[in-house]
């Protein structure tokens, strides 16, 4: 069975359309189109969206992991961040994505930062 809906990322402002097969488990992304665009993306594929919006993700993830101060166990058994411990993100004018970590971890910027580099490209902390 094939089911269309439309996601909306949490990174832009962009809508798109994404085309699901749910004759596997889990149901397989098989297609998208970009159905409203923000102006960051006036050219870019749904790709192109729906990666800075997982690299987004990762990095937040990166980031939980790092620094066990951050973390809150969750029912589920794995962990999430403490209420009011989550980074602040944007994305700069190159579209490169800033983290501002917590102030609990303030000073471990440079750390951070380092572990990042090795994995991403683009992405800065403060
Ligand atoms: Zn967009």
């Amino acid at each position: 069975m094939i089911k269309k809906q439309i996601w909306r990322p949490d990174t832009c402002g962009c809508a798109i359309e994404q085309t699901f097969d749910y004759s596997t488990d889990p149901a397989t992304l098989v297609g998208g189109e970009v159905v409203e665009r923000c102006k960051e993306h006036e050219s870019d594929t749904h790709e192109v969206i729906m990666l800075e919006n997982q690299t987004k993700n990762r990095v937040l993830g990166e980031i939980l992991n790092l620094h066990t101060e951050l973390q809150e166990a969750t029912e589920e058994g794995g962990v999430t961040f403490k209420k009011g411990l989550i980074p602040e993100w944007s994305y700069g004018k190159n579209r490169e994505l800033i983290i501002k970590l917590p102030a609990v971890i303030a000073d471990k910027v440079d750390d951070t930062q380092d572990v990042l580099d090795a994995k991403f490209e683009n992405v800065s902390i403060e």
